[in-house]
């Protein structure tokens, strides 16, 4: 099962998530059919949403939009404070060439652009900040949109493991962030250790667990669990949700397409989900009409 751990480490002054999304970034690859570099990066921005989604309370939302203009085009994947997370990429089809063995060019797929990110706390507006992306891997995206737009010196590891086949052997990552006031030192050494650390695909592939990797990703510093939550590829799509929009396009519309098609097919974005409303149910939407 996919999991996320939360924790505080250095006495509070560092907080620090880690998560395994091998599942999930599985079942969004088989449902939206991504070549291999497609693959990791929705993945990768489905684990960056995961750990985000590890900073909210109950009934919050993160969104994260990677907007490059690489071959991918844009890619969308949002988070939920109870684990859901949910994702797709514009061009599902992308795949290049291979960098060096085994390092998939997500790079070059998402390109240079923009980073939202989106968080919905449940107050009257969203709260909302933005970055350029420095190098489209975007894990390093997010750490320089961390120390750029939120002023929280960061380190992010994001990563996925495609195999051979197509399929994701190892996907997880974690975030450790610097709080205000935290002594030179520590912010020093989180610094100098983040770069001897192994790909975090290499600790999921090997077997560890969020809080085995949050014991390398922090080294030295102490730290303690706060929490560790399920995670799971889930989207909010529904056919009342369908009728919903289906009976938004007006009953002119929606007497067209039962006059020309006879049937609605919808497919969600989100999770690749297919709908088909025949005949009878949109008779049923029109009749609401009158
Ligand atoms: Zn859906």
């Amino acid at each position: 099962m996919d999991t996320l751990v939360r924790a505080l480490g250095a006495e509070g002054s560092v907080r620090a998530f880690a998560c395994v999304t091998t599942e999930l970034v599985e079942e969004a690859r088989v449902r939206h059919g991504t070549a291999p570099t497609a693959t990791a990066a929705l993945g990768r921005a489905l684990t960056a949403s995961g750990l985000l989604a590890g900073t909210l309370k109950r009934g919050q939302k993160v969104t994260l939009r990677i907007l490059g203009d690489g071959p991918l085009g844009g890619i969308l994947a949002d988070g939920t404070a109870e684990g859901a997370v949910r994702g797709y990429v514009q061009n599902p089809h992308v795949h290049l060439p291979l960098r060096r063995p085994r390092k998939l060019d997500v790079g070059t797929a998402v390109g240079r652009g923009v980073l939202h990110v989106t968080r919905d706390l449940g107050l009257r507006y969203p709260y909302h900040g933005a970055a350029p992306l420095v190098s489209g891997e975007i894990g390093e995206d997010l750490a320089y949109y961390f120390a750029q737009s939120e002023q929280i010196p960061s380190v992010v590891a994001l990563g996925v493991l495609v195999e051979a086949q197509g399929h994701v052997a190892a996907a997880g990552g974690f975030l450790v962030q610097v709080l205000p006031g935290t002594r030179e030192e520590i912010l020093a050494y989180l610094d100098a250790h983040s770069r001897t650390l192994p790909p975090v695909t290499a600790l999921v592939w090997r077997g560890l667990r969020p809080v085995e990797i949050l014991q390398v990703a922090l080294g030295d510093l102490p730290f303690r669990v706060l929490e560790e939550r399920p995670l799971r590829f889930q989207c909010t799509c529904s056919v009342k949700r369908v009728r919903e929009v289906l009976t938004s396009l007006g009953p002119r519309e929606l007497g067209a397409l039962l006059r020309e098609q006879g049937r609605a097919e919808v497919r969600c974005r989100f999770c690749g989900e297919h709908y088909l409303l025949e005949g009878p149910a949109l008779h049923d939407l029109l009749r609401g009409f009158v």
